[in-house]
């Protein structure tokens, strides 16, 4: 699955992430927590490949990504789904094409692509809302074609960075119902990162607790699960 043997990252002189070891099982959700500046973030766009590590391996499906060409990094990245704080749609586009946009990216052929989105915006509850653009929806509904258009690509693993930090306290318990069932039913592992316990604890089966870019601790936890 994902694994780190010790990973460090900089900026600068400043140490981000100092030496972490962290091995994400197959088929788990897992949690990782912390305070602002923790290194949360950082961690997880190394095991999207968005950011390179400075020392240390990031290990993909057996794989260590440092060796690896850019065509083979693309396919690595296809298997991986990310979704934000800030879901970064795109304004002007509709929500079919913002899902759409995932699987141009894949090349895959026109004529396959329309299936898959609905299937996708099916599966969010948003088959309706196809042609409706960006501003016309609640956080919670944009929160939902973030996810339809990183599932489109059927991931094996979906990388949560403060999935429901800028969502109401009801909405945020949707969207974690949703990436529950994104695991039971799509078998699709999930690591979501938080400065908030209450969603952590609600889906997570494994923790691990940050600070100033080490691991504090993991624990295993029994998730609360998600009250609606
Ligand atoms: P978290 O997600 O836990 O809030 P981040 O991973 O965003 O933490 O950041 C960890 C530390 O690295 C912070 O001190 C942050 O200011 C610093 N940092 C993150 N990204 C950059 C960057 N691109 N350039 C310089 N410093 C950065
Ligand atoms: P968050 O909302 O999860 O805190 P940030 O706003 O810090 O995320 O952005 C995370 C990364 O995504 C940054 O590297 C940022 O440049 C990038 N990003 C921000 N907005 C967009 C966008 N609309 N499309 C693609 N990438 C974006």
């Amino acid at each position: 699955m994902i694994s780190l043997q010790n990973v460090t990252k900089r900026y600068g002189a400043f140490k981000a992430i100092q030496s972490i070891s962290l091995n994400i099982k197959p088929g788990e959700i897992h949690g990782i927590i912390g305070s602002s500046g923790a290194g949360k973030s950082t961690l997880l766009r190394m095991m999207n490949l968005l950011e390179k590590p400075d020392d240390g391996d990031v290990i993909i499906n057996n794989k260590k990504i440092n060796h690896l060409k850019g065509k083979e990094i693309r396919n690595i990245r296809q298997s991986l789904g990310m979704i934000f704080q800030g879901f970064h749609l795109v304004g002007n586009k509709t929500v079919f094409d913002n899902v759409a946009v995932s699987l141009e990216i894949a090349k895959i052929a026109k004529k396959n692509r329309t299936e898959r989105v609905m299937e996708s915006l099916r599966f969010v509850g948003l088959e309706a809302y196809k042609d409706k653009y960006p501003r016309q929806l609640s956080g919670g509904q944009k929160q939902r074609v973030a996810i339809a258009r990183a599932i489109v690509n059927n991931p094996s693993v979906l990388l949560c960075d403060e999935p429901t930090s800028s969502l109401d306290p009801t909405t945020t318990m949707e969207i974690l119902e949703v990436l529950k069932q994104i695991n039971q039913q799509l078998n699709v592992t999930i690591i979501i990162v938080s400065h908030e316990m209450e969603v952590i604890r609600s889906l997570s089966e494994r923790v691990t607790v940050m600070e100033d870019g080490q691991i504090y601790e993991v624990v295993e936890i029994e998730p609360t699960g998600v009250n609606k």
